[in-house]
């Protein structure tokens, strides 16, 4: 089969065009520069990564932003006082603090302390409380990158059986839901699977559209999908590789040699999700900073 590829690196380039040229009309007009603190805790490899292109994305389409580099021994009572002076200073919009965060810290015990006002990740409480009851909120970046890649690229979804691989509170949960509900995206019929679901590939060949977020290298086989599926790869392992600069590849949950060809569309990894969650990020930051979640609450 020919199949498509959802290209997020282009589509999320294209929103990024569209938020720059935002924020300048909103700096034109007198208002601030929205405003995105990051907390990173710690030296983990992909996390330093994940920031650096976040803060780039910011610098990028004329944000202010800044890191707080805090080290791996800081204990969750000074963090949580971090994140109540940020949460009381009205020149930032969105923060966010990068999981994981070391064992030490009980990171839902972090997400409840942002004040949901700021909770740009979409993660804490209340804003996943609102997502569940189809009320405005901020959404979790990487659900919301994939609903708006859905969106983008005009896929049907109405009536739909989809499978989500996965039930994280980030990725498979929220998917799964806002794919159930109503509206386009949306209206289709969700099962979630997990590591308790014995035969999986019984669900996924049944499946219109299939959306792996396991972390779990090319769990996803050719021989598990039907003809015409669209397949999103929300996975991300690094990989040892000796022939790249960086000494790893990214290699996703889906196994795209094998899977591609049945497909009617798929994500790449890299270039499909992840630029999409980076842009996802950045528009809840902007939604912040106009005050549209303070008007919905
Ligand atoms: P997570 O919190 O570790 O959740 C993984 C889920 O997969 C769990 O529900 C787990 O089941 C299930 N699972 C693991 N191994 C399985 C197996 N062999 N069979 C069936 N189910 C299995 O992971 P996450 O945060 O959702 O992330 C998933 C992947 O997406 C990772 O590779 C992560 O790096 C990537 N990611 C990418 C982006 C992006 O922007 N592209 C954003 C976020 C995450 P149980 O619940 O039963 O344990």
């Amino acid at each position: 089969m020919e199949y498509k590829i959802l290209d997020g690196k282009a589509t999320s380039a294209a929103i990024k065009a569209r938020l720059a040229e935002k924020v300048k009309e909103i700096v034109a007009n007198g208002g601030k520069r929205p405003h995105l603190t990051v907390i990173l805790v710690g030296s983990d490899g992909a996390s330093i990564t994940y920031v650096a292109n976040k803060e780039k994305f910011c610098k990028e389409i004329g944000f202010e932003s800044e890191v707080l580099r805090l080290p791996e021994s800081v204990t969750e009572d000074e963090l949580l006082k971090k994140v109540e002076v940020i949460n009381r200073d009205d020149s930032v919009d969105g923060l966010i603090c990068q999981v994981p965060l070391p064992k030490h810290i009980d990171a839902q015990k972090i997400i409840t302390a942002i004040s949901p006002f700021k909770d740009v990740d979409g993660f804490h409480p209340v804003s996943a409380g609102r997502m569940m009851l189809g009320l405005p909120t901020f959404l979790p970046a990487t659900p919301y990158g994939i609903m708006t890649l859905l969106k983008e690229y005009k896929i049907p979804t109405r009536g739909k059986h989809c499978v989500v691989l996965g039930r994280s509170n980030t990725v498979g949960r929220p998917i799964a839901n806002l794919l159930s509900q109503k509206g386009e995206p949306g209206d289709c019929t969700v099962t979630i699977c997990h590591s308790k679901t014995p035969d999986i590939e019984e669900f996924t060949k049944r499946a219109d559209i299939i959306i792996v977020a396991l972390g779990v290298p090319a769990f996803l086989k050719g021989n598990m999908v039907k003809d015409g599926a669209v397949v999103i790869d929300v996975g991300i392992t690094r990989i040892p590789d000796v022939s790249k600069k960086s000494g790893f590849r990214l290699q996703g949950d889906v196994d795209f040699p094998s899977v591609a060809p049945k497909c009617s569309y798929i994500t790449p990894v890299p270039g499909g999700v992840g630029p999409m969650t980076v842009v996802s990020l950045i528009e809840n930051t902007i939604k912040a900073a106009e005050g549209k979640k303070q008007a919905a609450l």
